[in-house]
């Protein structure tokens, strides 16, 4: 699967703001320099100053994955565009059935480790929670998440399905 430069750069056309993560090599470790031994595997980014450092081009986009064919990349999230992150670990897909219901159709992201994102846009300021229920987080102003196409250490991919497709 390497669609990563389409799925990346439609999202930079389309307004999101994406930043540069590290990758997971062909090994499955992350490709910063803790490798086997990081506890943010292909999740953390590259550059300290992320906020300040969203990527602008389909020509950056490029030379990076030229440079590093293995970056992930990260979808900033802001006072307005928030996402629902759904954590299997945390029991998030049984709390997904009670909230699923009332969530209208959107933007969806099965995530490489089996969650979801759900992607909103809000007038209202949308601020980081966590723990709204168990494995439910919102991420908002000053947060970001894993853009699809990215790559997990499970050796899975990040994928936008359709919203219908959830398995409840
Ligand atoms: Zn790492």
């Amino acid at each position: 699967m390497n669609n990563k430069f389409e799925v990346i750069s439609s999202m930079i056309e389309n307004g999101f703001s994406i930043i540069e993560l590290y990758g997971i090599d062909s090994n499955n470790n992350c490709t910063c320099y803790k490798g086997a031994d990081c506890t943010s595997s292909g999740k953390h980014p590259v550059n300290k100053k992320w906020k300040e450092n969203t990527i602008s081009s389909k020509e950056e986009l490029e030379r990076i994955l030229q440079l590093r064919p293995n970056a992930n990349f990260g979808v900033v999230t802001t006072e307005n565009l928030f996402v629902i992150d759904v954590d299997p670990r945390h029991d998030g897909l049984e709390s997904l059935k009670k909230i699923y219901g009332t969530l209208p159709p959107t933007l969806t992201v099965k995530t490489g480790g089996g969650g979801y994102h759900f992607y909103y846009i809000s007038d209202e300021e949308i601020r980081n929670r966590t723990g709204i229920l168990n494995g439910i987080d919102i991420r908002g102003e000053g947060g970001f998440v894993v853009a699809p196409a990215s790559k997990h250490k499970s050796g899975n991919y990040y994928h936008t399905i359709s919203f219908k497709e959830v398995e409840k």
